[in-house]
C-alpha cells in the first residue's frame, strides 16, 4: 500500500501564513514552505509518548540502543524552553511527555499531529506507553488496548465543543495491534503481554472507583460491582488517556497503539504501594514490547 501523510481536518490551517506549536516551543514560521521542519523531522516514523519527561528520555536511550543508532546516550530534550513537555528524538523516533490524563495529552497530541504534518511523516505511528491499574491480571502484566471505554463504560470519547457534548468512536488500529503481539513480544521475557480493553477515565480516584479519594459517596460493594462490570466488558486495564487518545487518532486516521503495563491490581484494592525499585523494572517491560515492535516496524 502507498504511504501518505496524515490528512488534518481543520481547514483553517490552510489560511494560516505561520503556525506556532507553543507547547512544543516549534515555530512553523511559513506554513507554504516548511522544508526545515522537514528537515529536522521528515524522518520520524514513530511518535511515542508517555506521562513523565525523565521516562521518556530514559526510552529515547533504550530504543537508540534497541535500533543502533550512533551515540544517543544523552539525548537533547528539544522543547525544554516550553517548560512543558519534554520530546526527544532517535533516529526516526519521537519521544515525547503528555503529562497525567487526557487534557494535558490532547494539547501535545494535536501539536504532535500538526508537527507530523507539516514534517511531511509518511504513515506515521503513535504510541502511548504508560502506567495503569489492572482487573484481574497480575501487577507487571502489559496490556495492549483494543477498545477504548470511557469512564461511562462507552466505547468512545466524549469531549465539550461549543458547549455541546461531541460523542466519538475510540478504537485503535487492528494492525498495530496485530503487529505488537506478534513482533513485540517475547515468551521468554518472564511477564504476561496480553491484549484487551481500557477503561480511560478523567479522574484518578472517583472515575477509577477509588474509595481513598478526597471524596467518595458510595459504598465499597458499589465499587466491586463497578469493577467487576468493567471486567466483563473485557477491560483489562484502567488509565486516564486511552479514550481521547484512540479517538483522536481514529479521527485523523493515523495507526496508534496504547501499550500499558499494570502496577495495581484494582480487584484486590486501590491504593499504590508498589515499591519504586519494582515500579521501575515493570516500567521497561513496554519498552521491551514496543523496543521490538518499532525495530520490527522500521524493517519494513
Ligand atoms: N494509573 C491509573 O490511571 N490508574 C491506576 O490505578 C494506576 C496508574
Amino acid at each position: 500500500m502507498s504511504k501518505s501523510v496524515p490528512e488534518l481536518l481543520n481547514p483553517n490551517l490552510k489560511a494560516m501564513a505561520s503556525d506556532y506549536l507553543y507547547h512544543l516551543d516549534i515555530n512553523v514560521a511559513n506554513t507554504k514552505d516548511t522544508s526545515d521542519i522537514q528537515q529536522r523531522f521528515g524522518d520520524v516514523k514513530v511518535i511515542c509518548m508517555g506521562g513523565t519527561g525523565s521516562r521518556m528520555r530514559a526510552l529515547a536511550v533504550y530504543l537508540s540502543e534497541v535500533l543502533g543508532l550512533p551515540d544517543s546516550s544523552d539525548p537533547q530534550d528539544l522543547c525544554a524552553r516550553g517548560h512543558r513537555y519534554a520530546m526527544y528524538k532517535v533516529g526516526p523516533v519521537l519521544c515525547c511527555s503528555h503529562g497525567v490524563g487526557s487534557s494535558t495529552f490532547s494539547v501535545v497530541l494535536h501539536e504532535l499531529l500538526k508537527l507530523v504534518k507539516y514534517a511531511g511523516c509518511q504513515d506515521p505511528v503513535f504510541l502511548r506507553i504508560g502506567t495503569c491499574g489492572g482487573l484481574g491480571v497480575p501487577p507487571g502484566t502489559v496490556v495492549v488496548t483494543k477498545d477504548a471505554f470511557n469512564g461511562l463504560l462507552r466505547n468512545e470519547h466524549e469531549i465539550a465543543i461549543l458547549g455541546k457534548r461531541v460523542v466519538r468512536p475510540a478504537k485503535f488500529s487492528e494492525e498495530v495491534i496485530k503487529d505488537i503481539m506478534a513482533y513485540g513480544v517475547d515468551a521468554k521475557d518472564g511477564f504476561q503481554t496480553v491484549s484487551g480493553n481500557t477503561m480511560g477515565t478523567d479522574c484518578f480516584y472517583e472515575g477509577q472507583g477509588r474509595t481513598d479519594g478526597a471524596i467518595c459517596e458510595y459504598s465499597d460493594e458499589d465499587k466491586m460491582a463497578f469493577l467487576k462490570k468493567c471486567h466483563s466488558l473485557g477491560i483489562l486495564n484502567i488509565e486516564m488517556e486511552a479514550s481521547m487518545f484512540a479517538s483522536v487518532t481514529q479521527k485523523i486516521g493515523v495507526k496508534a497503539g496504547d501499550v500499558c503495563v499494570t502496577i495495581i491490581n484494582r480487584l484486590n484494592g486501590d491504593q499504590v504501594t508498589i515499591a519504586m525499585d519494582q515500579k521501575h523494572e515493570f516500567e521497561q517491560r513496554p519498552f521491551l514490547v514496543v523496543g521490538r515492535y518499532i525495530k520490527k516496524l522500521l524493517q519494513q
